[in-house]
């Protein structure tokens, strides 16, 4: 069970050659969400905008 702790902002940065896509749809991410999978640690997955409307239901 993964929990999420927080949604940020994601800018692509003009270094990176590939950008980066949601997870779900393969739309161009602009934010990513950080979840707690447990034992410390950190899993962070990248959304687009109408994702994030539905990801912010997983808050608890
Ligand atoms: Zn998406």
């Amino acid at each position: 069970m993964k929990s999420l702790i927080a949604l940020k902002p994601f800018a692509h940065s003009p270094k990176d050659k590939k950008p980066k896509y949601c997870s779900t749809c393969g739309s161009l991410a602009t934010l990513e969400a950080h979840f707690d999978v447990g034992d410390s640690v950190t899993m962070i997955e990248k959304y687009c905008d109408a994702y994030s409307k539905k990801i912010t239901t997983y808050r608890t």
